[in-house]
């Protein structure tokens, strides 16, 4: 007999939405967290949730799903939950990008997503400090919201442990053996049923002891910027995206919230450029000093959609990971998923766009 039914590997918002939704469903579970619950890439998000990921209508299909689960929050898990509407504009410069949001629009639409083309002065409307820079239209989503990554991993973390989980932390697991349903931990071996990788940016060498192929993208450094304190009476904006630049930015307080990319080796340079951007796109702005906010490594798929899938056992393997920068978004969701994996129920969403091996890029 196992120790326990299922091993989930991770104590991020994945796993712990995955022990929340196994142990709900009764099934017992123990959770194995290296270092403290929330702790990975869960510790460093722009608490942003949104549905509309442009090109990407599989991961929008699995936000829209996870938005209702958050809406749904007081009642389950059940614990109330920042959630503040903002909105979600994306700001296209060049035609071919006006081209491929119109192709993308039926799928998602398909998928639940809203958002619709509107004129560069709608815009405007949306978010006054968009300076004089050439544009030709702009994509809108009412369906973003700021929240709470850190009450989401404790809501997740109380309800799992209220179903019967047990969370288990400063537990780093250090191998596996996933045909004889094994995990090896520094604090001994747990035997289980089933075994779930959701290590996120370090699940490359856990999903390689059960044999899984997954082209796992080395993890990536992002840094989020903060602003001085915003002029007085600067108006309320969406999460606003620039699409040619990538400059992300959305109000956290009486400052800005700012991404763009990725800094790689020289940081100043980044950092630079980012100001510079700032400048080109939000003039009133350009004086700002800017400041680190938060840094965190960030897991990608080559598609930028997360991996969700199961090699059914007993002892079965099954991995959520590779969320590259909307793991909040999809957390809801992908729990659901492992869970209905695990108990073999229908998932009421083609799993397979989600699997290792499927055949997509972008
Ligand atoms: C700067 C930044 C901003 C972001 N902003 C957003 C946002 O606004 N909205 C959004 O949707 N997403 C955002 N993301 C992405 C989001 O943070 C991730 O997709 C999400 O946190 C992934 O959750 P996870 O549980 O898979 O991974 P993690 O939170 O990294 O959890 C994995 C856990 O596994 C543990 N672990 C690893 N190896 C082992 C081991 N061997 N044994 C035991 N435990 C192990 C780690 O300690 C970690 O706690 C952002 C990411 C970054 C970096």
């Amino acid at each position: 007999m196992s120790d326990t039914r299922v091993a989930v590997i991770g104590g991020g918002v994945i796993g712990l939405s995955i022990a929340f939704h196994l142990a709900e469903a009764g099934v017992e579970t123990t959770l194995l967290e290296r270092g403290a619950l929330g702790s990975g890439a869960s510790r460093a998000t722009a608490d942003v949730v949104r549905s509309y990921f442009a090109g990407n209508a599989v991961s929008s299909a699995l936000a829209v799903r996870s938005l209702d689960a958050y809406r749904a929050f007081p009642a389950r898990p059940g614990a109330d939950l920042p959630l503040t509407q903002v909105g979600y504009l994306v700001l296209f410069s060049e035609p071919e990008q006006v081209t491929a949001f119109e192709a993308d629009l039926p799928a998602q639409l398909d998928a639940g997503v809203d958002v619709g083309l509107i004129s560069v002065e709608e815009a405007r409307e949306h978010n006054p400090l968009i300076g004089d820079l050439p544009l030709l239209a702009a994509a809108y989503s009412p369906q973003a919201y700021v929240s709470d990554t850190t009450a989401i991993v404790n809501a997740y973390a109380d309800a799992a442990e209220r179903a019967g989980a047990t969370l288990r932390t400063s537990c780093p697991v250090t191998g596996l053996d996933a045909q004889g349903g094994r995990v090896f931990t520094a604090d001994g071996e747990l035997t289980a049923d089933a075994i779930v990788c959701a290590a996120g940016a370090w699940s490359a060498s856990l999903v390689r002891c059960a044999g899984v192929d997954m082209p796992l993208i080395e993890p990536i450094e992002q840094e989020l910027l903060v602003t001085d304190p915003l002029p007085p009476g600067t108006p309320d904006i969406p999460c606003t995206l620039h699409a040619a630049s990538g400059l992300l930015v959305r109000v956290r307080g009486d400052r800005l919230l700012i991404g763009m990319g990725y800094p790689g080796p020289d940081r100043e340079a980044w950092r630079r450029g980012v100001a510079a951007q700032l400048a080109v796109t939000y003039p009133s702005l350009a004086e700002l000093a800017l400041h680190t906010a938060v840094t965190g490594l960030r897991d990608a798929s080559p598609d930028k959609t997360a991996f969700i899938g199961h090699l059914p056992g007993p002892p079965a393997f099954l991995y959520a990971t590779g969320f590259s920068g909307h793991g909040l978004c999809n957390a809801p969701a992908a729990g659901e998923l492992v869970r209905d994996l695990y108990l073999d129920q229908d998932p009421g969403i083609d799993v397979t766009a989600f699997a290792v091996g499927r055949q997509r890029t972008g």
